[in-house]
Parts: C-alpha cells; structure tokens; sequence
C-alpha cells in the first residue's frame, strides 16, 4: 500500500510520490529543505509535486505551512521555501 499524505497547500490527499517533503532544518542554510529521502529527523509537511510553489504559496498564506512545522511563532519566509524547492528541483533535472 502507498501511504498518503494531504497537501499542505491545496489540502487534497495524494500518494506520497506525487509529493514533495519539506523538512525543517534550523542547522542549513535555508530553514526549509526539500527531503527526498525522508530520512531527515524533525517535522514535515507535502506540497503537490506537480506544482509546489502555488502550494506553497497557498500555505503560506494560510499559514498552514507554519503550523504544519510547528513555526507558529517564529514564522517560515516564503522565498525559503521557494529556494529549497527550485534548488531540489535543479539537483533532479
Ligand atoms: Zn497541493
């Protein structure tokens, strides 16, 4: 069985491949990093692999994206998140 996950963006459920796990990770240089292994420690939370940055986008503005990460109070910036996607994305082309 594939497990599924919801999108933290768009809310729909959707097997983990047709995702993106993004990790917080307070020791790199970004606070966000995309887990393609999903072996990093800590909470996480899934983006629509087809298009993250408009999750994303819609998660940051719910604030879903923080709370999902346990960041209510520090907050997470955007442009990390975008970067650590562009940046995961540019490693698997
Ligand atoms: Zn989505």
């Amino acid at each position: 069985m594939t497990p599924v996950r919801m999108c933290q963006g768009c809310r729909t459920r959707r097997p983990v491949e047709e995702l993106i796990r993004l990790k917080y990770t307070p020791t790199g240089d970004s606070l966000i990093a995309v887990d393609g292994t999903s072996r990093l420690p800590g909470r996480s939370v899934y983006l629509c692999r087809d298009h993250p940055e408009d999750c994303a986008g819609r998660a940051h503005r719910s604030r879903s994206l923080a709370r999902g990460l346990r960041m209510m109070e520090q907050g997470i910036p955007l442009e990390d998140v975008l970067s650590a996607l562009s940046h995961a994305r540019s490693k698997e082309e």
